[in-house]
């Protein structure tokens, strides 16, 4: 199908829910869109105006989605697939880059642009100070995509490798026992005193943040719309806040 004027997609970051912390990029991205395709909850979070038409679909469909985004795009569209927080981090963007791999080759003309947002850790820990100021990783718990299995010997390694940590999707009701059994290997790995945050709804409405140490952390503690900070040995509490500081745990400047 040829179009007057040629598709676009853009692959955006909706930031962690605060509606000053959509980028102004993003939000001229979404101006000048003429559909938006994403996950319910993230397409409810754009405006409706006259001339866009919004497609929301269920989770776990996210290769489906960014199919259907890319054809979209190829008819000569102006299309924005949203992510809460930033696409690239357990979102649509590597979905995106998946489906164009198995596309047809006219999809590589296309012009795919991803657009950065605020990652629910990083609006996390600076709610509640720096626990991030070292080393780190970013780690999905759930076992949709990878072996329960390979998720723990995870945990272990970079808790003895003695990085802080920031858990996506931990603790979901079709799978209530994994993240007990993650508190478990962490008390091992970084020992029952490091401190951990649970930061719930960050930046919305109703945020919940608590800060324990390892040891006085329980499940329930976590849901899906909880992002967990694990700290490394030397994090610890100034204050009000929680802090890692930049040097290697035991190290003193010089
Ligand atoms: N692309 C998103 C992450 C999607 S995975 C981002 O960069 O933030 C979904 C998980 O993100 C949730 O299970 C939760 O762990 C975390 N999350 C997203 N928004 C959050 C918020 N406002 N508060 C707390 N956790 C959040």
């Amino acid at each position: 199908m040829t179009a007057e004027r040629k598709g676009s997609l853009v692959i955006a970051g909706l930031g962690p829910g605060q509606e000053t912390l959509v980028t102004p990029e993003v939000q001229d991205a979404l101006a000048q869109a003429t559909d938006v395709v994403g996950y319910i909850p993230y397409v409810k979070r754009v405006a409706p105006r006259e001339g866009l038409t919004l497609h929301a679909s269920d989770n776990r469909v996210e290769v489906d989605r960014a199919t259907d985004a890319l054809q979209m795009a190829a008819e000569g569209k102006q299309i924005v697939v949203v992510s809460s927080g930033d696409p690239g981090v357990f979102a649509m963007a590597s979905a995106v880059f998946e489906a164009l791999e198995a596309g047809p080759t006219e999809w590589l003309s296309l012009e795919i642009r991803v657009l950065p947002g605020i990652t629910a850790m990083l609006a996390a820990a600076a709610a509640i100070g720096a626990p991030l100021g070292h080393d780190f990783a970013a780690i999905n718990l759930s076992d949709n995509l990878k072996p329960w299995a390979l998720i723990e010997r995870r945990l272990q390694l970079v808790g003895e490798a003695g990085l802080a940590m920031a858990f996506y999707n931990p603790r979901s009701k079709s799978r209530p026992h994994q993240f007990a059994r993650a508190l478990e290997v962490l008390r091992q790995s970084c020992g029952t005193e490091t401190l951990i945050t649970f930061a719930r709804d960050v930046t919305k409405p109703g945020q919940e943040i608590l800060t324990v140490p390892l040891r006085d952390a329980t499940p329930e503690m976590a849901d899906m719309r909880t992002v967990v900070i694990v700290g490394n040995r030397d994090t610890r509490r100034v204050g009000s806040y929680v802090y890692t500081p930049r040097f290697a745990p035991g190290h003193k400047p010089g």
